[in-house]
Formats: C-alpha cells, sequence, structure tokens
C-alpha cells in the first residue's frame, strides 16, 4: 500500500468507529480479534444494503423467493456439503514470531510486492506457480515457493518456516445440556447449506418451477487463519446468497448471466466503473465447474465481494445421498425428473459495506481567499443514507424548535430523520455530511411566518427555499428505492 492509500484505508476505520459506524467487538476489553460490532449509523446502513439487495433479488423476480435459515444445522449436513474434510486453508507458522500465516496469502503479498516493484515478470511466474500449486493441493511445493522466494515473516523478518498444514475453517460447539448426551454442531461456515436442504420444501409449498432461486442473508462463521484488513475478514460476518436451481446442461447461459446481472447491480450503488472486475478462478471450490468473483479495488487491493458459482448438482446430489431422501425435480416441459444444477451468487454484506465507506468518503477542500475550509463528506446513494434528512431548528429560541419538531414528526413516519439544534448552523451540517445524510432541512424566523424552509443538498450544499409541505415528496423522490432498482430493469 502506498502511504496515500494506506491512510485513506486508516481513515476509512477512524471515520468507521468516530461517526457509529463500525467499532471493534467488546472494546472495553480490548477487542476481540475478526470481530465487529455495527453501530447506530452502520446498523442503518447495512441494513440498507440488506434492503437492496432483497428487493433487488425476491421483489423484482417473480421466480425467486427468500428463507431465512437457523445458524445450526444437523452435523451430517456439512459431511455431505465437504466443509468437515475439505474446508481447509494452507497455513505456516513462523517459528521466532509464533505467528500463523495463510501460505497463499504470503505468496500473494510477494506478488502485490514485485508488481509494486515493477518485476512485472516474476510477478507472473510466482502467479503461475502459485496457481499450480494451488490445483495441485501441493503443500510441500507451496513452502518451496516460499523459501525460493524469500518470503520473511514480517513480525520476526525471518524465513524460520514450519511445513505448510491444513487449517479446517468452521467453527465448532456442543448441543445438548449433559456432557454424554452432547453432539458436536458447527457454527455454519455458509448460509447456502440452508437453501439446499430446504430445496424441496420451498420448491413444493411455493410450487415453484424451474428455473428458480432462493435467496437467504444471514450470519457465517469462519476461523480464519489470519483475520486483517478491518471488515474485509471477519471470523463472523454475514452473506447475502442466492441460490438458483436450473435445468442441467444449461448452467452455463445462468452462469454467464448472473455474472453480468451482478456487476450492474453494484455499479448501481454509483462506483466508478474501473473500481470492478472480474477474476476467473483458476482452481474452483471442490463442488464447482466455474468460479468467478466480483472483485473491488479497495485502498489494498482488487479483493473479492462477489463469488458467482456454477456449483452443478454437486450439493443436492450429496444431500441426497447423505440424507437418503429422493431430492429431484420433475419438469413438466421435457416429462423428465433430475437433480437440478444450481448457479450461486455469494456476496458478503460487510465487504460490500466497505466498498460502499470506500466509495462514498471523500474529503473536499472548500478553501477561498479568505479562509481555509474543508469538509468530510459520506456521499452516499440517498437510498442507502442512514439518515435520509436532518431537521435544525436555526436557533434554540423563540418557537423555532417546537416548529421543527413540528415538521420532523410528519416526516418521521416515511423516513429515518434526525433532530439537531446544537452548535451553530454551519457545524451541524458538517455532522450530517459526515454521516451521508442527503438533506438539512434549517427552520428560521420566515418558517414561522410563511411555513417555509431551506432545504441543503448534501452534495452540491445548494440551498433552496420550499413550503414544509413539499418535503416529503423532495425527499421522498430522491431517496427512493426506486432510483437504483430501475437501473437494474
Ligand atoms: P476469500 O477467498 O476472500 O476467503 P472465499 O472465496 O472463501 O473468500 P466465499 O466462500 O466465496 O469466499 O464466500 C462468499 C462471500 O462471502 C465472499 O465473496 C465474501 O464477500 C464473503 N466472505 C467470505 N469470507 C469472509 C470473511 N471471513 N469475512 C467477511 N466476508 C467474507
Amino acid at each position: 500500500m502506498s502511504k496515500q492509500t494506506d491512510d485513506f484505508f486508516k481513515n476509512i476505520i477512524s471515520h468507521a468507529k468516530e461517526y457509529g459506524f463500525v467499532f471493534p467487538s467488546s472494546e472495553i476489553y480490548d477487542g476481540l480479534s475478526a470481530v465487529y460490532d455495527y453501530g447506530q449509523m452502520g446498523s442503518e446502513l447495512k441494513n440498507n444494503l440488506k434492503t437492496y439487495w432483497w428487493k433487488s433479488m425476491v421483489q423484482l423476480n417473480e421466480n425467486i423467493v427468500g428463507i431465512d435459515a437457523a445458524i445450526f444445522m444437523h452435523p451430517t449436513t456439512w459431511k455431505a456439503s465437504g466443509h468437515v474434510d475439505g474446508f481447509n486453508d494452507p497455513m505456516i507458522d513462523n517459528k521466532d514470531s509464533k505467528k500463523r500465516y495463510r501460505a497463499d496469502q504470503l505468496i500473494e503479498d510477494k506478488i502485490d510486492r514485485y508488481e509494486k516493484d515493477g518485476k512485472t515478470d516474476k510477478a507472473t511466474r510466482l502467479q503461475k506457480d502459485l496457481d499450480d500449486a494451488i490445483t495441485a493441493d501441493d503443500l510441500v511445493r507451496l513452502k518451496a515457493i516460499i523459501e525460493e522466494h524469500h518470503i520473511v515473516c514480517p513480525i520476526s523478518g525471518t524465513k524460520n518456516w514450519t511445513d505448510v498444514r491444513q487449517f479446517n475453517l468452521m467453527f465448532a460447539t456442543q448441543m445438548g445440556a449433559m456432557a454424554e448426551e452432547a453432539e458436536k454442531v458447527y457454527l455454519r461456515p455458509e448460509t447456502a447449506q440452508g437453501i439446499f436442504v430446504n430445496f424441496l420444501n420451498v420448491q413444493k409449498t411455493g410450487r415453484m418451477k424451474i428455473p428458480f432461486g432462493i435467496a437467504q442473508i444471514g450470519k457465517a462463521f469462519r476461523n480464519e487463519v489470519i483475520a486483517r484488513q478491518f471488515i474485509m475478514r471477519m471470523r463472523e460476518f454475514e452473506q447475502m446468497e442466492l441460490q438458483f436451481f436450473i435445468r442441467p446442461g444449461t448452467e452455463m447461459e445462468w452462469y454467464e448471466k448472473w455474472k453480468a446481472t451482478r456487476l450492474k447491480w453494484h455499479l448501481a450503488l454509483g462506483a466508478d466503473a474501473t473500481k470492478y472486475r472480474y477474476h476467473d478462478h483458476v482452481k474452483p471450490a471442490h463442488y464447482a465447474n466455474a468460479a468467478v468473483d466480483i472483485e473491488y479495488q479497495f485502498p489494498f487491493g482488487f479483493k473479492e465481494v462477489e463469488g458467482i458459482h456454477s456449483r452443478t448438482d454437486f450439493d443436492l446430489k450429496q444431500h441426497q445421498e447423505y440424507s437418503k431422501k429422493k431430492i429431484q425435480y420433475f419438469d413438466p416441459e421435457i416429462n423428465q425428473n433430475y437433480v437440478p444444477y444450481v448457479v450461486e451468487t455469494s456476496i458478503g454484506l460487510d465487504r460490500l459495506f466497505l466498498t460502499v465507506l470506500a466509495n462514498s468518503l471523500v474529503e473536499e477542500d472548500l478553501s477561498t481567499e479568505e479562509k481555509k475550509d474543508s469538509r468530510v463528506v459520506l456521499k452516499f446513494h440517498p437510498a442507502i443514507a442512514p439518515v435520509k434528512a436532518a431537521v435544525l431548528p436555526l436557533t434554540k429560541k423563540d418557537g423555532l424548535p417546537d416548529k421543527a419538531r413540528e415538521i420532523m414528526t410528519k416526516l418521521k413516519l416515511d423516513f429515518n430523520i434526525q433532530y439537531d439544534e446544537k452548535d451553530a448552523i454551519g457545524k451541524r451540517y458538517r455532522r450530517q455530511d459526515a454521516i451521508g445524510t442527503p438533506f438539512c432541512i434549517t427552520v428560521d424566523y420566515q418558517t414561522l411566518e410563511d411555513n417555509t424552509v431551506t432545504i441543503r443538498h448534501r452534495d452540491s450544499m445548494e440551498q433552496e427555499r420550499v413550503p414544509a409541505a413539499d418535503l416529503r415528496n423532495i425527499i421522498g423522490e430522491l431517496v427512493s428505492w426506486n432510483n437504483l432498482l430501475e437501473q437494474l430493469m
């Protein structure tokens, strides 16, 4: 990371904390590694991102329905899905610092370094070596690569490495009060399996016809070997997943369709298109025959935000085998029974949250010849802004607060509104800019006479005088979900 991007990333983290978006978990006890809490602004933003996803998936598509499955599942689920045996990351320890790393990530960091130093050929060759070792599951080769490229531990600075070993990422706990009866259960590492085991329930009760999808938003847990980069890689996080069930043989067509649809969804939020790219997987996971990531250019480089996987009939077939229950669909159009194929879109809500912060946070220089000035603004798309408008009485006296509250009372039926009467008006505008509020409504002496207010627009900072009675329409039009959803039609 260059100094500038490093500073920008630090700014994002400190802004998120200062304005109530994200706090380290149990901070009074010095936090818990890779676990975070969303504060008063963060949970609003997160809810809005969920709503955007849910509406675009479930509401806009008549053949997609949503469910909410439990975090705990029968332990055989994870045998069937392959997670008990195969959900591993290659880890390596440095014997001097006693720090643990993901072997592939150490190598990826080295590739980044070569690229930054202009050693493109070396970077390309190393990428190929890494891909080959990963494809072959060759842990010995991974260690050899680390040694050949003189990769040192960032803490100790030494090359005193252990061998590379596999590490299972699932958290386990016990279910049942008595130790003897207790059964080992896992905290789900992905939400997808809750959809697969409910395939027949939903298909039958919803009378769903293929092609159709089941969507779900929920928590997932992974004991990441190394957690870093703020809410990028957490041990408890949230996923928004769609499993789209299709006729075998049509998977590539749907895979391409979902690939395009999902990128469009990201871009609708207003990001610069050059910040996104596709990254094809060299070695798709054990269940997939094609996989691509949608990557976003974070301050620390392009990284995955969403994965799109053609999961074939792997999961349903596995559950059929392990549960000994037939999981099939009768397709009346071709008069055949089959196990459906699946195309999955899986996005991490927390990573999406980070892209939105990174995309929206700007520091603007407002200096004039007379004085230096600047402001920090979160330029969220208005539909996802945590607070839609702030109502601000110009002064704390002469009945202005009462008038302001009267206006707020009407607006709060439709929108999340803040009331603020503390400090000078300019300072209050800045506070709202910092949390991304699209509108500030100022109530002044003229309001008492003719019931008009000034409305200030966050991005242009322009102010106009409008009748208080028009506020609902003015705000409603700009913050409407339609502005986002229409772009997807
Ligand atoms: P990575 O390669 O970064 O570990 P992954 O390929 O294991 O990610 P998937 O299993 O495809 O990720 O999960 C789908 C999505 O869930 C990812 O695109 C990401 O947005 C999110 N996700 C996965 N792991 C984490 C995590 N530890 N913290 C936050 N989000 C995560």
